[in-house]
């Protein structure tokens, strides 16, 4: 219902007022949270333009205010602000360092809270619960402060995480999202295709980054969309690579790494197939299953002509294959 949105709207946007003053001017949350951002290199600019906030070690800090100023529990529990059992009520994201995460038009659809320092133990990050204004698969985190520079540069970084996004805006490059703690949907994916056909996909330099990378070729490709891969060092993710670089550096990595998927997935087992004819064979038909991926005939020649030039072997061959495997699809 309209009117039960709209409250819950409400009361989110009042949540990310309340976490990002208490980080900036409560005596706890300077002490852990706004130290917590500062010691990942997070500027004050960039604090207030994420609007960065903490959720107080407390049981019911959020919820007490919250009601005090008339908002309602129900509100709270739909949007998961609020976890009530039977009478008692407690804050979800209880000393947790705060994300808000806005949609399109910018307005407060739910949360990413992030434990203070590395246990290995507790989940490092949370998110609040699917909800009537919070969809998780059609969300993708930092598109309210990414929308122009993608249109006008016309391109779209892809990162994983919250931190991602936001040190590189601090590195002065604006047009990135995060899918955040989803695997990358089609309805992500769509919304950046309102804003751009291009897609730069960063993921972390590590197994998990790479298989990320994989599959999201192809769902990008599915859209008619065309996707580029960069991936980093072993062991550094978008943030901590913009961290430890300097703005031109960050730029000058991304450009001279970026590959086409094609070249991606040829540069990711082409050391191992060059020799055996068995796995040339078959990273050959995964480059052709992408492609088949491809909407436009006219990409899907071009692609597969590269195919043959890299792969070293007649396109002819490949034309046979995709079309084998188009047909099993239908
Ligand atoms: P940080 O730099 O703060 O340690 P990160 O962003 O590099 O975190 P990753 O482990 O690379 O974290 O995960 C990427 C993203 O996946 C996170 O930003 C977060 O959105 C999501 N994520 C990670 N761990 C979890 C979790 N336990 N539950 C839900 N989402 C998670
Ligand atoms: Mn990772
Ligand atoms: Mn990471
Ligand atoms: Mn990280």
């Amino acid at each position: 219902e309209a009117n039960e949105k709209e409250s819950m709207y409400l009361v989110s946007e009042f949540a990310k007022k309340y976490f990002h003053d208490i980080l900036l001017n409560n005596e706890e949350g300077q002490a852990i949270g706004y130290s917590y951002f500062k010691e990942r290199g997070f500027t004050n600019e960039t604090i207030r333009k994420f609007e960065l906030g903490y959720s107080p070690e407390s049981w019911d800090a959020l919820t007490k205010e919250a009601l005090g100023k008339g908002y309602k529990l129900d509100y709270l529990d739909k949007t998961g602000l609020t976890i009530v059992k039977e009478d008692k009520q407690f804050d979800r994201f209880k000393g947790r360092v705060m994300f808000p995460i806005q949609s399109m038009s910018g307005r407060t659809l739910g949360f990413g809270g992030r434990i203070l320092g590395n246990d290995k133990k507790a989940a490092k990050y949370m998110n609040s619960p699917e909800s009537d204004i919070y969809h998780k698969s059609k969300v993708l985190y930092g598109i309210f402060h990414a929308k122009q520079a993608i249109a006008k540069l016309d391109n779209c970084y892809l990162v994983e995480g919250y931190t991602d996004v936001i040190q590189f805006h601090q590195a002065g490059i604006e047009n990135v999202v995060a899918s955040s703690g989803t695997a990358l949907t089609p309805d992500q994916i769509r919304l950046v295709n309102r804003l751009t056909k291009n897609i730069t996909v960063l993921f972390d330099g590590d197994a998990a980054g790479l298989r990320a990378s994989i599959r999201g070729i192809d769902l990008i490709l599915e859209e008619g969309m065309n996707v580029k891969v960069c991936t980093f060092p072993d062991g550094e993710d978008p943030d901590s690579f913009a961290r430890k670089n300097s703005h031109d550096e960050v730029v000058r990595y991304l450009e001279a790494n970026s590959k086409d998927f094609i070249q991606f997935k040829a540069s990711l087992l082409m050391n191992e197939a060059k020799n055996d004819p068995v796995k040339k064979a078959g990273l050959i038909r995964d480059m052709v299953a992408s492609i088949s991926k491809i909407p436009d005939r006219i990409q899907r020649e071009i692609y597969l002509q590269e195919t043959a030039r890299i792969m070293d072997i007649s396109e002819q061959v490949l034309v046979n294959t995709l079309a084998q495997l188009v047909q099993k699809e239908v």
